[in-house]
């Protein structure tokens, strides 16, 4: 029996339809679609006969196999996806039908397009706060934020047809609320065409990688620049996904592995939630798809390109790509790339059957992942994050283990047409190769943490992204003056092509110690919250993807007063007189660097550089670490 009342909208207007008298009347949405029935009795009989009839037929048409005139794609033989408006239909109607699904949007795109979502929960509850009081685990599964890559879109309408049309995978959702966004790039979604992805086999339209403004969307989850992000962000923020799924598909040359997958298992996430997905999570769902025959990988690159006897690298991932931030917000980001050579409706089936059996093995580990998942968020709040030193980046130790990689033959010739290095893929004959994987770890930048960060008042743009990743703030009633760290940057470079809208900066973070006045208004960042790795890593400058690599901080790096070298000349000399050690490392400056040496600018600036006239705030990081609460600000 399928419930469809409690979904329609009723909507009383008073406005007549043309051909109606002036009377009131109801607009009922199915689907969307408007049905206006004036409010005496014969049609109120006929609403009661064409609700009837609605509920009778609806379920069927959408259990009728999909074909190329709608969703979903990727059934076996139907090389194709559905279209933005195909897709926002076809949820509306899974949501007319069934009282677990609902469909809403969670924000609008750079072209005023809506960023759909659609819920699914067994027991109807859509909002954030039923569903946390209920106790279920909120799963979200991200498709198509590369449109491109839509397979995830397809994945998740499958599920969502055989829970809403056919009453499937019901003990799925036992405990599990899923929470599915189809469509994340949806302007990037509306540029489709059949020439988006040049190495990738079908479907054969699909959208194109970046948004409406050019930016990649999987690169902003940090910075977060775009719209679609930012509405993102409100939607983790609210929602406080525990397990996160980001499905693409990959390039890179040719093995038997449909699928291969990314956890931040690295020593970059905590380690309560990295010990259940080296223990739990992986071996369980590793079994479940070898045993579906998709055997899965983690996702590597050759050590030299195309050639899988090289060995193979695996990297973190920083918090600016999907499951980097996962993984700085407590929840395992699984990232799927299902490989670009198989064909569409086989990489739509792996991705289906690892949503499935994510929510299968969410529903049995369901009290003991959640205890990891709370946990991970009391420890990152705690003191204890901050007594031992925080790990900004990771890098690889050099030490590989032995692995069997399930390749295919492959034939290496130098090319007539480019001279280059020609690899052909024999994917109908598959080889296992004992390769040697890249795949250990270390640290390579660490930093203690303060115990707050406070950001003067002017710098909004920073303030503005906190909030954003639902950073706890406090401003500061009037003028603060505390001792705090911070750091000079230098080596400054800045990159001389543009990198998602933005010139980013490379330099070396030299800590410094010193008193500051921070303006009323300003912005206290207290660490003892559950973002505070994201607030790490978007404030720490020697992080992958902090705020200050993307160029927020950029003007602190321009010079705004420069001397004229005969004022500096005579400024210099006088300098000399009052200090005579001065002039000694002068000469020594001049013995060990001949550039300087013989350069009259330099010598002049290095006076220039130690004189009261230089800017004292060129390249010193404007945001100050606290490190002890002893000076007794905020009342505290
Ligand atoms: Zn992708």
């Amino acid at each position: 029996m399928v419930e469809i009342y409690g979904k329609i909208g009723i909507i009383p207007t008073e406005k007549p339809l043309k051909g109606t008298r002036r009377m009131p009347y109801l607009v009922i949405f199915v689907d969307a679609l408007p049905y206006c029935f004036p409010m005496n009795p014969i049609p109120m009989l006929r609403t009661m006969f064409l609700r009837r009839l609605l509920a009778l037929t609806l379920p069927f048409l959408l259990s009728q196999p999909l074909t190329a005139s709608g969703p979903a794609g990727g059934e076996a033989g139907i090389n194709r996806t559905p279209t933005y408006a195909e897709t926002l239909e076809h949820c509306r109607r899974l949501a007319a039908i069934s009282p677990m699904v609902h469909y809403t949007s969670f924000g609008q795109s750079h072209q005023l397009r809506e960023l759909p979502l659609v819920i699914l929960d067994r027991h109807g509850r859509f909002s954030p706060e039923e569903v946390h009081a209920s106790g279920n685990l909120v799963l979200l599964v991200q498709a198509a934020i590369h449109p491109g890559e839509p397979v995830g879109k397809d994945a998740g309408l499958r599920l969502l047809q055989e829970v809403a049309v056919q009453q499937r995978h019901l003990e799925l959702l036992d405990k599990v609320t899923l929470l599915f966004i189809p469509i994340f790039n949806v302007d990037g979604h509306e540029r489709f065409g059949p020439y988006n992805r040049i190495n990738q086999n079908g479907p054969e339209e699909m959208g194109w990688r970046t948004n409406a403004l050019n930016l990649n969307l999987n690169r902003d989850y940090l910075k977060a620049d775009s719209r679609e992000m930012r509405h993102f962000l409100d939607l983790w923020n609210q929602w406080k996904p525990d397990f996160f799924i980001d499905s693409h598909s990959t390039n890179g040359g040719d093995y038997q592995y449909t699928m291969t997958y990314m956890l931040e298992t690295w020593g970059n996430m905590d380690e309560g939630i990295t010990r259940w997905c080296e223990e739990v999570f992986l071996p369980y769902w590793e079994a479940a798809m070898e045993g579906h025959g998709h055997p899965v990988f983690p996702y590597v690159s050759y050590r030299r390109w195309h050639d899988p006897r090289s060995g193979l690298v695996s990297r973190p991932t920083p918090p600016a790509l999907s499951t980097g931030y996962a993984s700085q917000r407590n929840r395992p980001g699984l990232l799927l790339e299902t490989h670009m050579l198989k064909p569409y409706a086989m990489r739509v089936e792996s991705t289906y059957l690892t949503i499935l059996e994510s929510m299968r093995l969410l529903n049995r580990e369901h009290e003991a992942f959640r205890q990891a998942v709370g946990q991970a968020d009391l420890y990152t709040a705690s003191a204890d994050l901050r007594s031992r030193p925080f790990t900004l980046d990771l890098g690889s130790t050099g030490d590989s283990v032995m692995v069997d990689f399930r390749g295919v033959e492959y034939e290496e010739k130098t090319s007539t047409l480019s001279g280059g290095q020609w690899f052909i893929y024999h994917s109908d004959r598959p080889v296992t190769y004992p390769v040697a994987w890249f795949n250990r770890m270390e640290p390579t930048a660490r930093v203690m943490l303060p115990v707050a960060y406070i950001i003067p008042v002017q710098w909004e743009s920073v303030i503005d992204r906190l909030k954003a990743h639902g950073v706890r703030l406090q401003r500061i009633g009037s003028d603060l003056t505390l001792e705090v760290e911070s750091y000079r940057f230098e080596e400054v470079s800045l990159s001389a092509s543009v990198s998602e809208g933005r010139q980013t900066a490379r330099f070396r973070a030299v800590p410094i110690r010193e008193e500051r006045t921070y303006p009323a208004g300003s912005v206290i960042v207290e660490m003892n919250q559950p973002t505070a790795r994201v607030i790490a890593h978007a404030l720490e400058p020697e992080a992958p993807s902090s705020f200050a690599y993307w160029g927020l901080f950029n003007n602190i790096f321009q010079r705004t007063e420069y001397f004229e070298s005969y004022a500096m000349e005579a400024i210099a000399r006088e300098m000399l007189a009052e200090d005579p050690e001065l002039g000694r490392r002068l000469e020594e400056r001049k013995a060990s660097d001949p550039a300087f040496a013989s350069s009259p600018q330099a010598i002049l600036h290095w006076f220039y550089a130690q004189s009261p006239w230089y800017d004292q705030e060129h390249n010193v990081y404007p945001v100050g670490r606290i490190m002890h609460w002893e000076q007794g600000i905020l009342n505290r």
